[in-house]
């Protein structure tokens, strides 16, 4: 007999899909007629033929065996009595072959012993012969019917069996948690799906409450799943809860969806609540990359910072709250100052960490509630949502630029970098998000003009400036066509014998449109659009060609000195170009002072010690320009080939006499001393001034005292003249002697 039980482990793999073996009776029943009389087999084969049945016959237990093995008979009359194998050898022989055949027994034999014999040998009925044509056929009918239901029965016995296989396979195989609770929130189903995923046995759930699996943070949000009351349209529906895993530790976030289950089968109305059906999907994953796409697409993912669209945000709600409670905010953009200096010379890889350093010194400047951003490169903004004053800012701002007074350790290298920061405010500089940025812009790049490492509060007049530096531009590419530049020297002299000891190319444009302009009004901007290299190499190239007219009249001055920008610096082939120059002229190294300032130093990258070597090696000197404002590191003064430092000329306001610069004017002097190196001090325009330098062994002074800049025609009559500059009574009085 087919096993038609419920196998519950079958599940567990995959299964054939589609009910198969639907055991369905043939539409034209085939019955056997055996019996060893011939007469008897051949008229009931054609009674049965007459009735529309397909018969074959038997002459023999044996032949009927043979016919069996080879052919499906729906039927069999069986004879019982029979020469060689008898009827009931047959019936045992089906049985043993597990036939699919149901056996009329046709017998003479009418004992109550041999039908029951027969019956139990698996016979469906018994007839005695002689029979009535009708009670054969009747009990044929009978037979067939009686087949006919169970087979129906067995195929929908199997085909029960096969969805139920098929249900469990696909509640077991499917992708999300499914589960049933009852009315108390106990569950009472789970599928295969909640070990795989959480790693909870399902054994070990059911009969539990379901919110002992949830996250304590979601176990209030998880009372409507757990006892969703709700059908249809209004039951809970993506609700998003997380659930730890039971072994490892991990937070896996599953969507729930869930209805309350109602006995619609009882008379009750409304229908009994037993329970919650649910399905939880694992959306950690999806989860994990909203949340990441979303960080990306608000977030500069060098620093961490938040990005443009996020600051956009920000500074949208933070004008809105400002507007409605009538306060002020501010909003800053800062820019380091010559970044590009560090990532060109020492790589991006080292210019990366310095922006997460960066970031990280000015978070270190804010308070909570401020939004700092990166908008890319090395531009940051910074909004202060809500200030008292002007004042807040310009505090803020100040905090900014002195936490940049300390180097940064980047890789080994010890690197200066410096911020300059525009200030917009609102509501005074603009009233909507866009005029806010644009004013902050402008007024860093005002900030960036005058000499950057500082900030700069927006005005109204700035707006002509922006215009002004476009303008600017344009005409400075067109001056360097048009050859509107010129140096004048300056000349430096011997404190001790007031002599010309050398002289400063400086150097000036001459524009047609804007006037005569002094390099502090265009060198920024020529900086920053790179103009400084051609505005450098003809400034070189001049005061090459002027020391080789001086040469030519035997008026060389001891030393000629030319300013590098920090970009020329960094320029390939600047050392070539000065070295053509000398081979050019036929001019000697010796005579020459390259002035930098301690910015072109800051990348400290190896490239430009070597620079400095190299020139060094042509007997060029080097001079550190402007010393006192910068770093002043002492470590630059060891580590380059410095010949020369000339101090700063803001030193010299107020000196003699004001006691800061008094004392800084004195340990450069001593500094330059110990370190045996040439010592000028700039700016010098007071006979007071002279007299303490000298008193201070400075050995070199240049300023308006003894000579503004001069052209090189004036110079060249100067030289020519070759007495000490100013007048005698100014030089230190024991100078006469010497
Ligand atoms: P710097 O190198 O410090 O040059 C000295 C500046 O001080 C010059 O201004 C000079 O005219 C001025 N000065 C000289 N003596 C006195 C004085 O007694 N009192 C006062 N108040 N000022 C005095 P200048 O020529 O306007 O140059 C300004 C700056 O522009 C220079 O400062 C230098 O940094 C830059 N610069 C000038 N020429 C060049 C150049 O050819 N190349 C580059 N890269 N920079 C240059
Ligand atoms: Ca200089
Ligand atoms: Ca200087």
């Amino acid at each position: 007999m087919e096993d038609t039980h419920h196998n519950q482990g079958a599940c567990k793999d995959a299964i054939n899909i589609g009910i198969s073996n639907m055991n369905a009776l043939p539409k034209q029943p085939i019955i056997l007629v055996v019996d060893d009389e011939p007469h008897l087999r051949n008229s009931l084969s054609a009674i049965l033929s007459l009735h529309g049945y397909t018969t074959s016959t038997a002459d023999g237990g044996k032949s009927a065996m043979e016919a069996l093995a080879n052919k499906h008979f729906d039927l069999v009359l069986l004879d019982l009595c029979m020469p060689d194998v008898n009827g009931h050898q047959v019936m045992d022989w089906i049985m043993g072959q597990q036939l699919d055949t149901c056996v009329i027994v046709v017998s003479g034999d009418s004992s109550i012993d041999s039908a029951i014999s027969s019956l139990r040998r698996g016979a469906y009925d018994f007839l005695r012969k002689p029979y009535e044509i009708d009670e054969l056929v009747l009990k044929i009918e009978n037979a067939f019917s009686k087949r006919r239901l169970e087979s129906e029965n067995r195929a929908i016995n199997l085909q029960l069996r096969e969805s139920e296989r098929w249900y469990r396979y696909m509640v077991n195989s499917s992708p999300d948690i499914i589960y049933t609770l009852d009315a108390d929130g106990l569950c009472t189903f789970c599928n295969d799906r909640l070990e795989s995923l959480l790693g909870y046995p399902k054994e070990s759930i059911i009969g539990k409450h379901f919110s002992a699996l949830v996250y304590a943070e979601d176990r209030e949000a998880a009372q409507y799943v757990i006892q969703e009351r709700r059908t249809g349209d209004r039951a809970t529906r993506n609700m998003e809860i997380r659930i730890p895993h039971c072994t490892e530790s991990k937070l896996l976030t599953l969507e729930f969806n869930s209805f309350g289950i109602y006995d619609e089968t009882g008379s009750e109305t409304p229908p009994i609540y037993i329970g919650t059906y649910g399905v939880a999907k694992d959306v950690t994953e999806k989860k994990k990359a909203a949340q990441l796409i979303s960080y990306q697409a608000y977030h500069d993912l060098l620093t961490g910072l938040a990005n443009r669209m996020l600051f956009k945000d920000h500074l949208e709600l933070a004008i809105a709250q400002a507007r409605r409670y009538r306060h002020m905010l501010a909003l800053m953009f800062l820019d380091l100052d010559r970044f590009k200096v560090v990532n060109d010379t020492l790589g991006h890889v080292i210019g990366d960490h310095l922006l997460i350093e960066v970031a990280t010194r000015l978070r270190n400047c804010l308070r909570e509630g401020d939004t700092l951003a990166r908008q890319g490169g090395d531009e940051f903004t910074l909004l202060l949502p809500q200030i008292d004053s002007q004042e807040d800012a310009v505090r803020t701002a100040d905090k900014v630029i002195k936490s940049f007074g300390a180097p940064f350790q980047i890789d080994g290298h010890e690197l200066y970098v410096s911020m300059s920061i525009g200030i917009a405010l609102y509501p005074d500089n603009g009233d909507n998000i866009d005029i806010l940025i644009k004013n902050a812009d402008i007024a860093m790049y005002e900030s960036k003009a005058k000499g950057r490492n500082r900030y700069q509060l927006y005005s109204s007049g700035m707006n002509v400036t922006f215009a002004e530096r476009l303008s600017l531009e344009i005409q400075m590419r067109k001056a360097l066509e048009r050859n509107e530049f010129q140096v004048v020297y300056q000349p430096q002299i011997n404190v001790i014998t007031g002599k010309i000891s050398g002289m400063e190319t400086l150097v000036r444009w001459a524009s047609p449109i804007l006037g005569y302009l002094s390099p502090l009004e265009f060198i920024p901007l020529a900086e920053e659009t790179g103009l400084i290299i051609p505005i450098g190499e003809f400034v070189l190239k001049s005061a090459f060609n002027q020391a080789s007219l001086w040469k030519q009249a035997g008026l060389l001055p001891q030393r000629i000195a030319i300013n590098i920008s920090a970009q020329h610096l960094e320029q390939e082939g600047l050392v070539d170009f000065i070295a053509q120059l000398l081979r050019e002229y036929e001019l000697d190294g010796s005579m020459f002072e390259m002035e930098i300032t301690e910015n072109a130093l800051l990348s400290d990258g190896e490239h430009i010690v070597e620079k400095l070597r190299l020139l060094s090696g042509m007997g060029i000197k080097i001079a550190l320009d402007d010393f006192g404002t910068g770093y002043s590191s002492l470590s630059y003064l060891q580590k380059f080939p410095i010949d020369t430092i000339k101090i700063d000329q803001s030193f010299m306001r107020g000196f003699p006499g004001d006691s800061g610069n008094d004392s800084i004017v004195t340990a450069i002097c001593t500094l330059a001393q110990g370190l045996q190196l040439n010592l000028i001090a700039e700016g010098v325009e007071e006979a007071e001034q002279y007299r303490s330098l000298h008193t201070l062994q400075c050995n070199e002074a240049q300023g308006f005292l003894f000579s503004k800049p001069l052209s090189s025609h004036d110079i060249t009559a100067l030289l020519m003249k070759g007495a000490p500059l100013g007048p005698q009574h100014l030089r230190p009085q024991h100078c006469f002697n010497l």
